[in-house]
């Protein structure tokens, strides 16, 4: 069976800086790293393959220096790597994100003899972008039911079994068959740290395979900015609001007084 992760490349710092005349973020000289999440989604890949057999297969669609997280996926233990990189692919929204996702997701299944089992991983959310799009509209693309928000999952079979947090507390238990598409939160592992070896291995033994537009058979139309249906107006950073008011003496002091700000701002 193929376990497919999904994984992006993203800033590495917390306070990015936006380019007023392009609205797009200044990733030149920004430190990057791998999304959070996807390193736990990686990890679910991981364990599963450890428990039940597979392959798993790291996808970033990315410009070349993405090349970078996927090393960090096979050494992390991925089986392979694919970076999806061409120029028509800059400028993509979510929707032609994911379609490019499943053109790959497709190619790799088919090349493997149309594998009907299959898994994919994704992130619930990047911490950049942060719309939380890409999993669900990648499901959709490739025709699969989707589990989103999931923070517990187990293999039985040919379902998965997972638990789903719902409306921030609750959390319902969702099943499905697969082939199917689950987007992972935090709180479903602790990512594993890449082994030395791993770490050799990913950058001296292994191979991240480039998939360019042709080798997708991707129509211009859909991908890259003319695939993109969003338009982004305006991008800016919050102003910082509220001043920083440190409170002193006894606890019942503090607290009396933060009562007393809280109904003096009316939020009390
Ligand atoms: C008009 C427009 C132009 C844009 N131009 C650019 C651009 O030129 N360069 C650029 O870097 N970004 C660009 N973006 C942002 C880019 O489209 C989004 O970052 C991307 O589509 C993912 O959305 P997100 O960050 O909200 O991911 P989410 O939907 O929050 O991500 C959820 C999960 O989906 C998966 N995922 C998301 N993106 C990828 C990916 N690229 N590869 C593999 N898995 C992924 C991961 O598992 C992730 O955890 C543009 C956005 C718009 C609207």
């Amino acid at each position: 069976m193929k376990i497919f992760t999904c994984i992006k490349q993203v800033p590495g710092v917390s306070e990015v800086k936006i380019d007023p005349k392009t609205n797009t973020l200044v990733r030149k000289g920004i430190p990057s790293i791998t999304n959070p999440m996807d390193n736990n989604a990686t990890e679910l890949a991981l364990s599963i393959k450890e428990k039940h057999g597979g392959e798993v297969i790291a996808l970033s669609m990315g410009p070349p220096q993405a090349e970078e997280v996927l090393r960090q996926a096979l050494a992390m233990g991925a089986d392979e790597a694919y970076l999806l990189t061409d120029r028509a692919f800059a400028g993509a929204d979510t929707l032609a994100t994911s379609h490019t996702l499943g053109l790959a997701i497709k190619k790799i299944l088919k090349d493997s003899g149309d594998e009907k089992k299959y898994l994919v991983i994704c992130g619930t959310q990047a911490i950049d972008g942060d719309t939380a799009q890409v999993g669900p509209e990648l499901a959709e693309e490739l025709g699969l039911p989707q589990i989103t928000y999931v923070q517990k999952c187990e293999l039985k079979g040919d379902k998965i079994i997972t638990e789903r947090v719902f409306r921030s507390e609750e959390t319902v238990i969702i099943e499905s068959k697969l082939p199917a598409l689950i987007s992972v939160l935090k709180e479903v592992n602790d990512p594993r740290f890449p082994t030395m070896t791993g770490i050799v291995n990913a950058h001296e033994e292994m191979e991240v395979k480039y998939l360019n537009a042709n080798d997708l058979k991707a129509g211009k139309e859909n991908i890259g900015l003319t695939g993109s249906k969003t338009e982004v107006f305006k991008i800016f950073i919050p102003e910082k609001k509220g001043k920083h008011v440190v409170l002193e003496g006894s606890v019942e002091e503090m607290v009396q007084q933060l009562c007393n700000n809280l109904k003096e701002d009316k939020l009390l």
